[in-house]
């Protein structure tokens, strides 16, 4: 599998601060990648040093084996980018910006045509004569998107692209980017779970500076937690609660909605037997026996942890 974007022990210092501290990440070609972290991760700085805005302090990065310090022109040529705060022309019409794009990177004629009516066809754009300054924020985005594609670029990155938007906007903007899988590879920062969760097929998890854990979505979950029981019972859940905490098959126990018990488990096939077993001789009814699917959320919190 070639490799997007191959990145190893990269650090930014900033005087005390490690604003990166060993990030090693590798992005697959033609994946939708999500790069998740909470405020002040690192994503950013990932993003700068990766479009040569920003140099390493340490470690190194590739753009499709390009290395980003030495062949920073080469790697721009390659990539499209959408800041976390991108500046617009306000005075301009949606055309009017995207061939002003274009004209940065020497396209003219047909070229530039054919490629504004697409991208304005892509971001839902078409045939809006209003200039930028009386868009929504969700046009603006799509708008920015559109920019970033502007070069055809073989890497589109995106900082952020959801974060000032609201359900709606959002919506639009992830529409985008997932139209663009298979044709393009996106790598794109986000510290919002669910965007993640709806159109990305690898995620990392950047906490702190370092990258925590990378893998295919449905990896990631399948190694966090296939294992939860969730279980209802009619009375004594307490009693059952604390008696299945000491069972070796039990990883962690915790009290759900409406009076559940959670249980991570340790041995799904022994839980599934003595866990029936328990309430039976309880004497209490079973009202609720689920395998609970783990959510990226519990994911997050686990490896990142809650305490901010
Ligand atoms: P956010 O979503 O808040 O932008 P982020 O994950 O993009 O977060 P970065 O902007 O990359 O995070 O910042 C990582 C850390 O480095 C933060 O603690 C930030 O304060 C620090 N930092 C970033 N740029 C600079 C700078 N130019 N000088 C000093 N510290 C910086």
């Amino acid at each position: 599998m070639s490799a997007a974007i191959e990145i190893t022990g990269l650090t930014k210092v900033y005087g005390e601060k490690r604003a990166l501290d060993g990030v090693d990440l590798e992005v697959p070609a033609g994946s939708i990648f999500g790069f998740l972290g909470p405020n002040g991760a690192g994503k950013t700085t990932t993003l700068r040093i990766l479009t040569g805005l920003a140099h390493p302090s340490a470690g190194e990065a590739r753009v499709f084996g390009r290395d980003v310090v030495s062949a920073t022109n080469e790697v721009r040529a390659d990539i499209g980018f959408l800041p976390d705060v991108p500046g617009y022309y306000e005075w301009m019409t949606a055309p009017e910006f995207l061939r002003f794009a274009g004209h940065l990177f020497g396209l003219t004629g047909s070229v530039l045509d054919d490629r504004v009516e697409a991208l304005l066809d892509l971001a839902g754009l078409t045939g809006v004569t209003q200039k930028v300054g009386g868009f929504s924020r969700g046009m603006k985005q799509r708008l920015g998107v559109a920019q970033a594609l502007i070069n055809a670029p073989k890497l589109l990155m995106l900082d952020e692209p959801t974060s000032a938007l609201d359900p709606i906007g959002r919506k639009e903007v992830l529409d985008m980017i997932a139209s663009l899988g298979g044709r393009t590879t996106v790598f794109f920062s986000t510290h919002i779970l669910s965007d993640v969760e709806r159109v990305c097929d690898t995620v990392a998890i950047l906490h702190e500076g370092r990258v925590v854990t990378q893998a295919p979505m449905g990896e990631l979950k399948a190694r966090y937690g296939t294992s939860k029981l969730v279980v209802g019972v009619t009375g004594g859940a307490d009693a059952l609660a604390v008696r299945f905490a000491a069972e070796p098959w039990a990883a962690e126990v915790a009290r759900g909605e409406n009076g559940s018990i959670e249980i991570t488990v340790a041995d799904l096939a022994e839980a599934r037997r003595a866990v029936p077993a328990a309430v039976t001789e309880a004497g209490v009814g079973l009202t609720r026996f689920e395998s609970g699917e783990v959510s990226l959320e519990e994911v997050f919190v686990d490896l990142v942890g809650g305490e901010r």
